[in-house]
């Protein structure tokens, strides 16, 4: 096509005169418009001089609209505005006012809130949707259309996605009537606020349920000639969307005559062209028409920390110029692909835009044809160049109230503020022209993998937009249950063992599935294990580290290699979700790596003081057999966890792992054995706590004994090593992580939409089956009705059901005896106290241990609802004032495992984290989801013993200390190297 015409000199050539015409035709604009109000310019003033200042502005923004009281606003000022902290004069001067008490709280309250609104407004059109004709009627006048968005809190409920698309009607109705047909109407919308679960792990119920909303919408929109623009968001959503838009366009009720939807192509991301290119192909195949927004993206900041913690590759270019140039080479291909697409151009960059218009010139496309696009309240000086040069402008133009607009103001003046941003509008002030419409120089750029190599270690998780990912998930579950009927004897000695009796283990999602059958020990085999564990134990002590930890590390290799089948087994025999299951077989997978690498760093000893005439030594020795027994409900991380900490310490291992979970187990012990450790070094044992384990804990050859199950069974073990045996000549190291109650207090000032999302992860995943989950939420009364009402919504959006579909955010229970448990204890709540959220029992699948989730509130603090861990998803919920009495509250358990705290003032942060007597302290987030070395996990008082697991000092439990003195002189005569 014309694709030597894009190629050429020419077309830079053509770029840069355009672009100076820009500038010229912006310059002249600037003398006419006041782009910035007086305000929003100070306010980007202020961030601009100081980084630190600027992240206090932020911050004190977003939590603004939930400060309701006067006094609330004075409180928060000091807190982000310290005496001691560097303030602008006009800042300084308000907050002395105010702390001398020369301006009264109401009037500094009143003062703010005009400052913030001005703000506000000049990125946030209307606060209502009835108000958006007169804002469409004003930019009309101003030569430029617009594509008006709904701002809103994050959608938790379906119900809450109903609110949200009936808004978005409001809006087209509005927007069409304010245009009366003369201009064409565009509205944005968020695939996210469509449905509650837009999520990628299942592509077609989320597809689903969001084209439900969004074909009524493409409705009005085709029979008005407008347009429904599907707005981009994080990059993991970006699939869903294009699949989103895709069943839309083959939908039997979608009219394909009327080009009506549009979606939005974000540049900074990595594959964007390969994306461009795919979705050509599909266009022309199926001979569908498709608006499309170029942009550049707006997420970056999130997409690169989110990729980091999840171990994958940073999805997005990692410098501005490399988005710049991938932004030019998708506009020349956009708008050379004709006639399947018709494409906007969204920047604020004036060489990007000069650079499309140069090409649209090229491709000699009618102006008409070219849509710029620009965001509302940013470049009213571009907004008047571009059209003085005959081209159609688009404003993107939310409309929303302050408090859910506030994440996106805040994005607007993040990006206004960022360095190298070309939203900030002082742009024409500073540097040359020439310099700002240069061609954007590319580096080559370091490949995706590379940007993860950078983090020293760290196993990527599951990623669910991936779809060869997800089909191997799949597949993995339904091979996994085609292999189940073996029977799996003990791993002793170095033989495999069967036993005359043998229990069957089933599927708890689906009682008459039956996964094989385990045979069980009995005190012949335990007696036989300690005697080959303490025989093999002496070698092993003396294998060098070195050795040890490349037996864990090839260990670690064999996991991943093995990890879609051990996943699925996870799936199969405990009923963890997708997520779930493969965040465990992480976990198993990073204790392997990491404690191998804490090993090789004692290795070394530690220093320790030295004076002429001597030399000393510290070092670690190991301590002998050690007996791991270990909880189902993380079957491969806690017990791969315990046990390689001890076997790369030196010790032997017996397993007695939970009966519940014994395949993980046998699997795991397969794996460390086929990894070169001595089959009698790891042994694993399955068989009854009561009897087996009870024995190897007594057995008066094991030295330790490392235990994470219940709080009862830790105190038994706990009793029991106490007592010394005849012939034992050491006191037993016992380890016993046990259970929690734990809480989390919502704050007045919290963002409740990530309160939210926390406490339906705390307390619901895996069903509660978690120690770490929370199991009692203390909510501050301003904001107790609000939350209550919106976390039912939230949870009675989630799916209850069988854990083997992608689509399940909650699987069985382990058993019977906990489901009834649960049951009991719903009972016993209506009886003393009000269940206000019960998931019905007719949406619950007819066979297997579920029980849905259950919110209860009225409960009396000492009652033993709200003092007994349940081990379920059963969330006590209590009201109170203030932070002292939430401490107060979270603080009355026998337990201290975990706690956390959603709120935005400094000194409750500090408050809570200085007296919430918890092991894991967490703020604004979930408080599970502990990750080896990040969040080193475990408790005190009654909730364990010991120090923390994928912690720095775990492995110390499981070594003994030795100090090694010499005396290096003889007559006053040095000995050099005596002992090195
Ligand atoms: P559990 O206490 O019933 O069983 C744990 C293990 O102990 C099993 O292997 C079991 O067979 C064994 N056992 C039972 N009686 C024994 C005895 N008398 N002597 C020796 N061993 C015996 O716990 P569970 O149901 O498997 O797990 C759930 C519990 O574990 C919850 O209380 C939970 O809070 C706790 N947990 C704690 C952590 C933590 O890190 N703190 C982690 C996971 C689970």
């Amino acid at each position: 096509m014309a694709h030597s015409a894009l190629e050429s000199q020419a077309l830079e050539e053509r770029t840069q005169e355009i672009g100076r015409q820009l500038f010229a035709a912006a310059r002249q604009e600037q003398e006419r418009l006041s782009s910035l109000n007086r305000w929003t310019a100070q306010v980007l003033a202020w961030c601009l001089s100081d980084r630190q200042l600027k992240g206090r502005l932020l911050r004190f923004i977003d939590v603004f609209p939930t400060l309701h009281a006067s006094q609330e606003v004075a409180y928060h000022l000091r807190e982000y505005f310290p005496s001691d902290f560097r303030l602008p004069l006009l800042l300084r001067a308000g907050v002395k006012l105010a702390r001398s008490g020369l301006w009264t709280h109401q009037a500094l309250a009143v003062g703010i809130r005009q400052l913030i609104e001005h703000v506000g407004r000049q990125f946030i059109a209307e606060s209502h949707p009835e108000a958006a004709s007169s804002v469409v009627r004003t930019l009309a006048q101003r030569g430029a259309s617009c594509s008006l968005d709904i701002l809103g809190e994050q959608v938790l409920s379906e119900e809450e996605a109903d609110r949200y698309a009936a808004q978005c009607r409001t809006l087209l109705q509005q927007s069409l009537k304010a245009y009366a047909g003369k201009l064409q109407t565009n509205l944005s919308v968020k695939p996210s606020a469509l449905t509650a679960r837009f999520d990628p792990i299942s592509p077609s119920q989320s597809v689903e349920r969001a084209a439900k909303r969004l074909l009524p919408l493409c409705h009005i929109a085709q029979e008005y000639s407008a347009l429904i623009t599907l707005d981009a968001e994080q990059a993991l959503l970006r699939d869903l969307t294009l699949q989103l838009a895709q069943r839309l366009l083959l939908h039997p009720d979608y009219d394909s005559r009327h080009a009506s939807l549009g979606i939005v192509i974000q540049a900074y991301l990595r594959d964007a062209q390969a994306t461009v290119e795919n979705l050509l192909q599909w266009l022309a195949s199926h001979e569908r028409s498709l608006h499309v927004r170029l942009v550049k993206g707006a997420y970056w900041d999130h997409e690169v920390a989110y990729a980091r913690q999840c171990h994958w590759p940073v999805p997005v270019h990692e410098g501005k110029a490399l988005t710049d140039a991938a932004f030019e080479r998708l506009t020349e291909r956009l708008l050379g692909a004709g006639p399947f697409v018709t494409t906007a151009v969204a920047s604020h960059n004036v060489r990007s835009i000069a650079h499309a218009m140069a090409v649209a010139e090229a491709l000699k496309l009618p102006k008409e044809q070219v849509e710029f696009q620009l965001l509302y309240g940013m470049a009213d000086t571009l907004l008047a160049a571009i059209v003085s040069m005959g081209y159609p402008v688009r404003v993107y133009t939310p409309i929303g109230e302050l408090v859910p607009g506030m994440a996106y103001l805040v994005r607007r003046i993040l990006e206004n503020t960022a360095n190298e941003s070309f939203l900030r509008q002082d742009f024409l002030g500073k540097g040359t022209v020439d310099e700002w419409i240069k061609k954007p120089s590319v580096a080559q750029e370091p490949s995706p993998a590379a940007s993860i190599q950078t983090e020293q270690w760290g196993e990527p998780l599951l990623n669910p937009a991936d779809e060869t990912q997800r089909r191997r998930f799949a597949k993995a579950i339904s091979t996994a249950l085609s292999s189940t009927s073996r029977r799996h004897p003990l791993l002793l000695g170095d033989g495999e063992v069967q036993t005359a009796q043998a229990v069957p283990v089933s599927n708890p999602a689906h009682l008459d599935q039956t996964l094989g059958e385990i045979c069980l020990a009995t005190a012949a085999e335990a007696q036989r294990a300690v005697e080959l564990a303490t025989q093999a134990q002496k070698t092993w002590s003396n294998t060098a580290v070195a050795e040890r930890v490349r037996c864990l590390r090839q260990a670690a290799h064999i996991l991943r290699s093995q990890r879609q089948e051990l996943t699925a087994l996870e799936v199969l025999e405990v009923g963890k979700t997708w997520r779930e299951a493969d965040v465990d077989v992480v976990e198993a997978i990073e204790y392997l790596e990491y404690y191998s690498q804490q090993m090789l760093d004692l290795a070394q000893g530690k220093p320790v003081l030295e004076l002429p005439g001597e030399r000393n030594f510290y070092r670690y020795t190991s301590r002998g057999v050690a007996v791991v027994i270990s909880p189902w409900n993380f079957p491969a991380a806690i017990l791969t966890g315990m046990t390689s900490a001890a076997l790369v310490s030196g010790n032997a291992v017996i397993l007695k792992p939970a009966g519940r979970s014994m395949l993980t187990a046998l699997r795991v012990t397969r794996i460390l054995r086929e990894a070169g450790i001595p089959p009698s070094v790891v042994q694993c044992l399955p068989g009854q706590g009561q009897t087996i384990g009870e024995m190897l804990v007594r057995d008066p050859r094991t030295h330790v004994v490392l235990f994470t199950g219940s709080k009862a069974v830790g105190l038994s073990i706990l009793e029991a090593c106490r007592s010394i045996a005849s012939g034992q000549r050491f006191i037993k190291q016992v380890v016993a992580e046990m259970g929690g109650k734990n809480a989390i207090f919502v704050d007045a000032d919290a963002d409740l939409d990530s309160a939210i999302l926390g406490i339906l992860r705390s307390a619901f995943s895996y069903g509660g089956q978690k120690c770490s989950a929370a199991s009692r939420l203390i909510l501050h009364e301003a904001i107790y009705d609000r939350l209550l009402r919106r976390l039912i919504g939230a949870t009675d959006r989630l799916v209850v059901g069988d854990p083997a579909d992608a689509s399940t955010d909650m699987g069985p229970l382990i058993e019977q005896s906990a489901k009834q448990r649960l049951v009991e204890a719903r009972e016993y709540a209506r009886k003393i106290a009000k269940v206000v959220y019960e998931y019905p029992e007719s949406r619950l699948p007819g066979d297997g241990h579920f029980f849905g989730p259950c919110i209860v509130t009225d409960v009396a603090p000492y009652d033993k609802l709200a003092q007994e861990e349940l081990f379920g998803p059963l969330l006590v919920v209590f009201r109170v004032r203030h932070i002292k009495e939430a401490l107060a509250l979270a603080n009355d358990t026998d337990y201290a495992l975990t706690g956390g705290i959603y709120t935005r003032t400094f000194s409750h942060m500090e408050k809570a984290l200085r007296e919430w007597d918890v092991g894991n302290f967490y703020i604004n987030r979930p408080i599970t989801g502990a990750m080896v070395g990040r969040q080193p996990f475990g408790g005190h008082r009654l909730s364990g013993l010991g120090t923390k697991a994928g912690g720095p000092d775990y492995l110390l439990q499981l070594l003994i200390p030795k100090t090694i003195c010499t005396d290096t002189t003889r007559y006053g005569i040095p000995l050099e190297g005596d002992m090195q």
